[in-house]
């Protein structure tokens, strides 16, 4: 799969991944630390632990599906972006990525922002302590009510998305007397390689002002023109998703920047600040090769450096919005098996008690994933499997191709790593299923921190 960026072409549709694991691993007891949280290790039995608790102890107190996460390495993961960036910049978790009370908690007391994207995003942040200062909201539809809810709430900034939105915006923030900071999403016309659904900078979707056709130009002065109630404080763009090199925030840093000059030259103004969004890439298999945040930062800072010195500006206070690259790694959803069923030169179909409720993106974008056996150590020759999930959906798979020991059993429990990341965010209720626990384990505890849904919680929506 090519995760290389590149200015927008006319044709982008049809990125679709290539085939992994054609061979299987050396050793399938082996659990890569690319794919797995920091704290996972195997114990002398051959059960894996996380956080110092054994999945066998976490699945007998807490059932299965659940999602388990390794709540030291999500510290220690924000703390690496947050030291990687410095003082000179801020860096915004992608709370779509995944938000609950207790990892605003965490992010607070690491020293993040926080985005959101949605009335119910903004809720958690305020209910788990965000200041509503380092919150940026975002989204292409905010409507009267809930830019009214923001502006109220205090919102740090607003990436504004549309000349509608502005308009709506600048009278809500007149009516309550307050200057709103916001920034200007631009689309920079950068493509990244990933699948279509998730690559969000080309020109033909729909956030964001286009820069090549002059509607960021416009909006810029749009937003001007509402001086009273908008602070313009600079310029945002998204490129992506699970990107894997710099090339295409490159790109997108030198058109930003470039916009940054115009307006300059225009309106007589610098804006102090760019922010250049997030999608940066984790290991979902061993063969995915992410960047370390410190490599990323460096080069973020040079290529703004070196692009404001080009067009003679102050470099702006950068600002990155880095989700799955902070959440996805730092849990796993443990699965118990339910049937193994072999077909004849094919492939072996496991399936477990979740599914497609509880990870949609190999069904949505063909995700990879890997699996291993961890409720015991196998020393069985490997088979290939697709692990399935209990919906009435042949497209109900989790784990498309992957090797797991010819010995795999109903009742051993299995475990997809990296699935912090846009999992239980994007979890649904189809076939009735009730949306899996999120387990925060550190120091050998483990608690609840999104309890398990019940048949109660769905019966109480259905009013009858
Ligand atoms: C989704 C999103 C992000 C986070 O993307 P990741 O791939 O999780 O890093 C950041 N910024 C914006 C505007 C987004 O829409």
């Amino acid at each position: 799969m090519s995760r290389s960026a590149h200015p927008a072409g006319p044709r982008h549709g049809d990125v679709l991944p290539e085939g992994h694991y054609l061979a299987p691993p050396s050793d399938l007891n082996a659990l890569d630390p690319k794919v797995w949280s920091h704290t996972v290790a195997r114990d002398a039995d051959g059960v894996v632990t996380v956080g110092g608790a054994t999945v066998t102890a976490l699945a007998a107190e807490f059932g299965t599906p659940a999602y388990v996460l390794d709540e030291a390495d999500f510290r220690a993961r924000a703390r690496a972006w947050r030291q990687a960036f410095g003082a000179g910049a801020d860096v915004y978790y992608a709370g779509k990525a995944f938000l609950s009370k207790a990892v605003v908690r965490w992010l607070h007391e690491e020293g993040l922002s926080l985005d959101v994207c949605s009335p119910g995003e903004l809720a958690v942040a305020l209910a788990g302590g965000m200041p509503p200062a380092r919150i940026a909201l975002h989204g292409n539809n905010k409507s009267a009510a809930e830019l009214e809810q923001a502006v109220k709430a205090g919102v740090g900034h607003i990436v504004v998305d549309s000349a509608q939105e502005i308009d709506r915006l600048a009278a809500i923030a007149a009516g309550q007397g307050v200057r709103q900071p916001v920034l200007i999403r631009v689309t920079v016309g950068v493509e990244a390689h990933t699948h279509e659904f998730i690559a969000t900078a080309h020109e033909d979707q729909k956030f964001g002002f286009s820069l090549a056709q002059g509607a960021a130009a416009q909006a810029v002065a749009q937003v001007l023109g509402h001086h009273e109630a908008l602070e313009l404080r600079g310029l945002h763009s998204h490129i992506g998703s699970q990107i894997f090199d710099t090339a295409g925030f490159e790109v997108a840093a030198r058109r930003v920047v470039g916009l940054l000059a115009e307006i300059r030259d225009e309106h007589g103004v610098e804006l102090p600040e760019i922010d250049l969004g997030g999608g940066l890439g984790i290991a979902y298999t061993s063969e995915d090769d992410p960047r370390e945040p410190a490599e990323i930062a460096t080069a973020l800072a040079e290529i703004v450096r070196r692009e404001c010195a080009a067009q003679r500006l102050r470099a702006p206070r950068l600002s990155v919005e880095p989700g799955r690259a902070i959440v996805g790694p730092t849990a796993f959803t443990l699965y118990q098996v339910g049937t193994v069923k072999p077909l004849a030169g094919l492939r072996t179909y496991v399936s477990v008690d979740g599914g497609m409720s509880d990870n949609i993106r190999t069904a949505l974008y063909d995700a990879a994933y890997s699996v291993a056996l961890v409720s015991r150590r196998s020393q069985a020759e490997p088979m290939l499997v697709r692990v399935v999930g209990k919906h009435c959906e042949s497209g109900d798979i989790v784990v498309k191709d992957a090797f797991l020991p010819g010995d795999l059993t109903p009742g051993d429990l299995i475990a997809v790593p990296a699935t912090g990341a846009y999992c239980r965010s994007m979890a649904s209720n189809y076939n009735h299923a009730l949306r899996p626990p999120v387990l925060a384990v550190a120091d050998g505890a483990a608690r609840v921190i999104v309890r398990r849904e019940t048949e109660e919680d769905l019966l109480r929506l259905d009013v009858g």
